[in-house]
């Protein structure tokens, strides 16, 4: 892990930030937000510069820098640092980088990279989650014990890749595959909803924590292929003696709302786990996404945290019916944006930045 005097060094030559992230994910909102609020921007590219940024000019990035592959980032660290960058870490960027190399970029990050460790481990982010005072679906410890429907999920997010629903051991054996680490929880019946949430550990206002405050700018559910669309096939089941298994590959999102009676405890749930984050490593700041169940009990199950901006943002970069209660027009990465700005008005990028 880069070390906090380090990036306050680098910190101390920076006055005109340029805000860099790779080409992918939620890249496009990224720099339309920053540019709204008066950054410079800048697109790391693999390989050659996207064609498709042509196409969307309010969030097409000022400069590219064009590397290789992920690798060639870590090289290009001191290149950025002239260029005064502040990367801002998304779901590819972390996935493809490694989190172990992320966590050593020295080049200054928005967010706090701790999280890294309690996040990519699904033990330490269960422990975090459910110390916190979260639900969380129950674990099933060993493939024998499967009694009952469970999801099994590898390490490491991949936008659903790879994960599987098991009945009993036998199907648990068929679809396993050897040599990755796994975590097997109950299968969970209900409707899904990711709730996007920004911690500001510089706010003063609004929905206040012991510091700072919290947000809710959205809510999405994810499309998945191929279990969408599965049931027009037939039953899960006969599809099964068929060979054909579902996945859960994300391939869009689509906007959604919770009911209003759930809304206290989505706030709770985004509080606890922002409390016990400050006292397990100090704190997460900025967007994270809980991603949740919702039961026919109206209680939540949360699943999985993801600590940074998570793609179904991308649904409201003109606002959403949460974030146009706080500011209208505000997307995530606006809001990450402003966070910077506001975090070097007050003299405390290193509040923000790791
Ligand atoms: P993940 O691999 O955690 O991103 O999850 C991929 C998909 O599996 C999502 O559609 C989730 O809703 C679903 N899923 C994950 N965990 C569970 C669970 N415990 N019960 C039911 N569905 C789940």
């Amino acid at each position: 892990m880069v070390s906090r005097k380090t990036i306050a060094s680098i910190l101390d030559g920076y006055e005109d930030i340029v805000i860099a992230t790779v080409c992918s994910h939620s890249s496009l909102q990224i720099f339309h937000g920053a540019r709204q609020e008066g950054f410079r921007t800048l697109g790391i590219a693999i390989g050659k510069r996207p064609r498709f940024y042509d196409a969307f000019p309010l969030a097409r990035p000022d400069e590219f820098l064009i590397v290789d592959s992920y690798a060639d980032i870590l090289d290009q660290a001191d290149d950025l640092v002239a260029r005064q960058a502040v990367t801002v870490p998304h779901g590819s960027f972390v996935e493809y980088l490694g989190a172990d190399v992320f966590a050593k970029l020295r080049i200054p990050t928005f967010g706090n990279r701790e999280v890294l460790r309690w996040e990519t481990d699904r033990e330490k982010q269960r422990d975090w989650l459910t110390s916190a005072g979260v639900n969380m679906p129950a674990k099933i410890e060993r493939p024998q014990d499967i009694d009952r429907p469970v999801f099994v999920k590898y390490y490491g997010a991949k936008g659903g890749r790879g994960s599987f629903i098991a009945k009993n051991h036998a199907e648990f054996k068929e679809s396993i595959r050897p040599g990755m680490k796994y975590a097997i929880q109950e299968y969970v019946v209900g409707t899904r909803y990711y709730i996007h949430y920004f911690y500001s550990p510089l706010a003063t206002a609004g929905y206040r924590l012991t510091r700072g405050s919290l947000e809710m700018l959205g809510i999405d559910r994810r499309d998945e292929a191929n279990i969408d669309e599965m049931y027009k096939l037939g039953s899960q089941e006969a599809l099964r003696h068929m060979g054909l298994l579902p996945t859960f590959v994300v391939t869009g999102n689509m906007p959604v709302v919770l009911r209003e009676s759930l809304l206290p405890k989505a706030f709770e749930m985004g509080e606890q786990v922002i409390e016990r984050s400050m006292e397990l490593f100090g704190g997460m700041i900025g967007p994270f996404c809980l991603e949740t169940i919702v039961t026919d009990m109206l209680e939540f199950k949360v699943f999985e945290i993801s600590s940074r901006i998570v793609a179904g943002t991308n649904l409201f970069i003109a606002g959403s019916p949460y974030s146009d209660l706080t500011e209208p027009g505000m997307s995530t990465g606006r809001r990450i944006a402003r966070e910077i700005r506001l975090a070097q008005k007050q003299g405390r990028l290193a509040d923000v930045l790791s």
